[in-house]
């Protein structure tokens, strides 16, 4: 059994449809479907989800929202009557807008992008409808029900051979509908994959899978074949962003893969994520490399910082009690450095320094700005020995300092921290000397 996901630009507009539907009929293993609402048609176009969003917007500012409504309307519309399928969005519509004009909630407001989608793509595959509202349940707080959610999916689809069931949403016991973050249809079909214990979990896309490096940064970085779930998660950690950071827990515990597809492309192989691959999969020594801007550095110095029991942790309660969680921790002897996100630590910058200070009387305190943080993550690393060696001579030749360093006991990765401006230029260096040497 396979678990479909389609995104939002996969089911954009009729001729996505169509491609959907031949996706499916090319293997009668797919048997569940989730589907995200429209997506862009072209690069100026609006999500529906977004649009939705404003409907909601200006229905609590008491304003006519109609108009926006009515282009989400036009599309469904449009997609009914290209494909010619009998399709009555009325009683649908009136039911919106009936709702947004008494109040109801914008996570209600954004899940009809789904519900309606899903109601449609099963008309027209002649799969059933099941409401995500029914199987999928959060706590009043809007927090997934894992357990309950698994029960309820398994217990409804096994009462159907095919089904389509709508991604971003579910509902609370009360029936109140709680979404998931951006992107949350990922979830939904991750879920939907763990309940009936799916061979594959695949979400179709627009992309043809991973690439070893961002396309923006090295135009044609290689598409990864074969990742590992725990690469992966170090990979979107540091920015990769073709799936649902969030996506990857329900299949992980189970085992079972995802495979990222291009509904565009859909004989390409795409990305095989895994728990883990056997030896005679032929492994690169890197797997791929991410990262990001707008980190800080805090650097705590302190003579014999090494004998003080309790140091570490005073430091580390400072940020605790602001509601700052760390990215690294690298350490020297007298030394202590704590990388935070930089937009996360400004505006209580002040009063960490204050409390750091007052909690461990360090001899100095420094603090470096604009940093980037460049992950280079590879499963194979641990195998073949000089890599730190090519990645730190590969930065060095380009003049590239470096100013930070951490490498896990794991070698999953090397991250390295360089100066905001070097960042475009480091991934492009260790690129070249892993992929392109
Ligand atoms: N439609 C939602 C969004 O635009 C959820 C999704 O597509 O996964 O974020």
């Amino acid at each position: 059994m396979i678990v479909t996901k389609f995104g939002g630009s996969s089911l954009a507009d009729a001729s996505h449809f169509q491609k959907v539907k031949h996706i499916l009929s090319e293997n009668p293993d797919r048997r569940y479907v989730v589907p995200s609402a429209p997506g862009k048609r072209y690069d100026k176009d609006d999500k529906v989800t977004d649009l939705l969003y404003l409907c909601h917007a200006s229905a609590l500012q008491g304003e006519d929202f109609s108009p926006n409504l009515n282009r989400i309307r036009e599309r469904y519309e449009s997609i009914a009557s290209e494909l010619q399928i009998p399709f009555d969005f009325s009683c649908d519509f009136a039911a919106i807008a009936a709702a947004l004009r008494s109040g109801a909630s914008r996570e209600y407001a954004a899940s009809r992008g789904e519900y309606l989608n899903g109601k449609l793509l099963s008309a027209y595959l002649g799969f059933a409808f099941v409401d995500a509202a029914d199987v999928i349940r959060f706590d009043t707080k809007g927090v997934l029900a894992e357990d309950e959610t698994n029960r309820l999916l398994a217990q409804h689809l096994a009462q159907h051979k095919y089904a389509v069931i709508p991604g971003f949403y579910g509902a609370d016991e009360s029936g109140n509908i709680h979404t998931f973050s951006r992107g949350g249809s990922d979830i939904s079909g991750a879920l939907v994959a763990r309940a009936i214990n799916a061979d594959v979990y695949e979400n179709w896309t627009d992309v043809t899978g991973f690439r070893m490096a961002d396309p923006r940064i090295v135009k044609d970085a290689q598409y990864i074949e074969n990742l590992t779930y725990r690469e992966l998660r170090e990979l979107s950690y540091m920015g990769a962003t073709v799936l649902h950071g969030d996506a990857v827990f329900p299949v992980r515990k189970m085992g079972i893969p995802t495979n990222i597809r291009n509904t565009n492309d859909p004989l390409h192989p795409g990305t095989m994520i895994r728990t883990s691959f056997g030896q005679e999969n032929n492994v690169n020594t890197i797997t791929g490399i991410a990262g990001s801007k707008g980190f800080t550095v805090i650097s705590i110095e302190k003579d014999m910082m090494n004998a003080e029991l309790g140091f570490g942790k005073r430091v580390l309660q400072a940020f605790e009690e602001h509601g700052l969680s760390f990215e690294h921790l690298p350490t020297g002897i007298d030394t202590m450095c704590v990388v935070i996100r930089a937009a996360e630590l400004k505006p209580l910058m002040n009063s960490v320094l204050n409390r750091i200070q007052e909690l461990v009387q360090p001899d100095q305190i420094t603090i470096h700005e604009d940093l980037a943080m460049v992950a280079t993550v590879g499963r194979g690393m641990v195998r073949t020995s000089g890599t730190a060696a090519r990645l730190f001579t590969a930065l060095a030749t380009r003049g590239i300092s470096v100013r930070i360093i951490d490498q896990g006991s794991s070698e999953l990765s090397i991250i390295v921290g360089v100066d905001e401006k070097h960042f475009e230029m480091a991934i492009e260096a260790i690129y070249d000397a892993f992929v392109r040497m």
